[in-house]
């Protein structure tokens, strides 16, 4: 279950967990099903409430520093985290009951892919890690 709220404008969903979503008055508060119901209603997950944007208000510093220092851009959208290098496109997702970051890259040329991805267009890279640096 997802929450958003009918009062605002902007089209964004909650995870039940996030401050925001317990914030929404009653009456104002209307749900979906899943994220992914959500999502084809044309709404994103909120920042605030995303695994990923927790973990990177931790490591904010270590990762600019990174990306300033190997020309990356990173950015929130969706719950994911985009990082843009100069040749590539990854995205870093929060899953699993252990909390743990995973990879996923882009092929540059298109492929059919086999396996379904939760990140649409991106491949798992097999990564398992506990912190963005890492
Ligand atoms: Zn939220």
């Amino acid at each position: 279950m997802v929450f958003y709220s009918t009062k605002s404008n902007e089209k964004v969903f909650h995870l039940p967990h996030c401050k925001i979503a317990r914030r929404i008055r009653k009456e104002y508060k209307k749900q979906f099903a899943t994220p992914e119901e959500a999502r084809l209603a044309g709404y994103r997950m909120c920042n605030c409430c995303s695994l990923v944007g927790m973990r990177l208000r931790k490591e904010q510093n270590a990762v600019n520093h990174f990306c300033q220092e190997n020309g990356i851009s990173c950015w929130l959208e969706d719950g994911q985290l985009h990082v843009h290098t100069p040749r590539s496109k990854w995205r870093i997702i929060i899953n699993g009951k252990a909390n743990k970051l995973f990879l996923y890259h882009k092929n540059t040329y298109q492929k059919y892919e086999k396996i379904p991805s939760i990140v649409s267009g991106y491949h798992s890279q097999a990564t398992r890690t506990k912190t963005i640096i890492g």
